[in-house]
């Protein structure tokens, strides 16, 4: 059956791209949401059918039901498409099979590929090559990478090796709004979840953290050593922390700075908002999504550590019981710098799409996405059945259903809107009240796309209309 595939392979990949140009086609006539109604199979067969059936059993059986989440109307959580260019990439990302670790000595290049895809981004977000950075699979396993150099840092401040000796206690975290996958980050690191200092939000229902309020937990902390997970665009309202205020306390007080940029790090693409993030330059470690903004296929993102901690971060994720030699940054492998040993070139989509639309490519797709979110701001702010929970800030549009009265309304609406399949949204809670988040990060996204939704809100609300 292999040979047999390997004769045929030319003719299985016209097949594979007939089938994937049709749902490319087809992308924003395809329903956001299907019911869950599929048998799946238990037994797998003693005798393999061979890849040409395999497509045909794939393309009956769940081809049909696979939604548009990369279309351009999906906004539920935080869901970037595709460019044309990172498909490609990621196409042969799979062709090439590579493994990504050293970027000298094992005859392969495919590091240097991620190397120089790492640059690239820095580039894009302006940010300086005090940084380090590689790819892991989401913004999650980003902070977990960044948070697990910042445990060693503080560790190594306390006179402890943690990625030796094991966590103990003591490693004190501080934030105001952390995303959930930071606050995961923390149960895995053996941190505990529950475990960081709260500090105050600003006033008026903001997300974003009270500087005054933080000076004075650090100062209560008497030196402690201590890490600072801060938000460059949280999930709901995409509130920026303080970032240059931050880097001023930082200057003063010598902590572990994150910043949890998963996708508010766009920002940094268009002049007129890139001041969000003026300061962040200044942080040992940044996570950026690349599955969102960036628009490349999942699973994609990347972390940013600063050079001058190389020899935390090997430490943390070194791969041998050896001690590590040398300069880190020298003889340099991924291996020891993040927490999966194997990975597949991840880069190459990347890659890819930053160099098919450049600079400019990325400054117009952020710019359409936020008059995006602007326009649906503007029909809610004048509709007599929406309310914003939250200012629009930048590309997500957080409301409700009109009145207090309405929010026991709010599920069975977002329910029946999704179920109708032209728009996904999710459901959020914000300042105590139900709500609704759309997200736009998607390339495709026109104002033809807005106007369905409005129109299927509409239709939810006056079913016989
Ligand atoms: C989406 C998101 C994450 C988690 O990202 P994954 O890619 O789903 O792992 C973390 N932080 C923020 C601010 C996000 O928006």
């Amino acid at each position: 059956m292999l040979q047999n595939d390997l004769n045929n392979f030319e003719n299985i990949l016209q097949q594979v791209l007939e089938q994937g140009v049709d749902f490319l086609k087809t992308i924003d006539q395809r329903p956001t949401s299907v019911p869950h109604t599929v048998a799946l199979v238990e037994e797998l067969e003693e005798d393999g059918k061979g890849t040409a059936a395999t497509l045909t059993e794939f393309a009956q059986r769940f081809a049909p039901i696979i939604v548009a989440s990369s279309g351009p109307r999906s906004w539920g959580f935080v869901t970037g498409g595709a460019t044309p260019a990172a498909v490609a990439g990621d196409w042969l990302a799979g062709v090439y099979d590579q493994n990504p670790q050293a970027i000298q000595g094992q005859g392969d290049v495919s590091a240097l590929i991620e190397v120089e895809t790492i640059r690239l981004l820095l580039s894009l977000f302006e940010l300086p090559d005090t940084f380090m950075g590689g790819f892991v699979t989401g913004a999650t396993m980003s902070n977990f990478t960044a948070l697990a150099v910042a445990r060693q840092w503080v560790g190594k401040r306390q006179g402890r090796d943690i990625a030796k000796e094991g966590v103990g206690n003591g490693v004190k975290v501080l934030s105001a709004t952390p995303h959930s996958s930071a606050v995961k980050s923390l149960s895995m690191l053996g941190l505990g979840s529950q475990n960081f200092i709260k500090v105050d939000t600003l006033p008026g229902n903001r997300e974003a953290i009270d500087i005054v309020d933080l000076e004075v937990r650090i100062q209560s902390l008497n030196g402690e050593p201590f890490m600072l997970i801060s938000s460059g665009g949280t999930v709901n309202t995409v509130d920026f922390d303080d970032l240059e205020a931050i880097a001023r306390l930082k200057e003063k007080y010598g902590f572990w700075w994150h910043i949890d940029a998963a996708f508010g790090g766009f920002a940094a693409c268009s002049p007129q908002y890139k001041h969000l993030l003026n300061g962040w330059e200044g942080a040992d470690s940044i996570t950026i999504d690349c599955h969102k903004w960036l628009n490349v296929p999942y699973e994609s993102a990347f972390f940013l550590v600063k050079k001058e901690h190389g020899l935390l971060q090997v430490e943390t994720f070194q791969n041998s019981n050896a001690p590590y030699l040398g300069n880190p940054l020298e003889n340099f492998s991924y291996l020891n710098f993040l927490p999966e040993n194997s990975r597949r070139l991840r880069a190459l989509p990347a890659w890819f799409t930053l160099k098919a639309y450049g600079k400019k490519g990325y400054q117009a797709i952020v710019e359409n996405s936020i008059r995006m979110a602007r326009l649906l701001d503007a029909f809610i702010q004048e509709s007599a059945d929406f309310e914003l929970l939250a200012p629009t800030r930048l590309n997500n549009v957080c409301f409700t259903l009109k009145g207090d009265e309405n929010q026991d309304k709010v599920h069975s609406f977002l329910t029946q809107l999704n179920q109708r399949g032209k728009v996904f949204m999710t459901p959020t809670v914000y300042n105590g009240k139900k709500g609704i988040r759309a997200a736009f990060v998607n390339w495709r996204t026109g104002e033809k796309d807005v106007e369905i939704a409005i129109a299927e809100m509409k239709a939810v609300l006056a079913p016989s209309a």
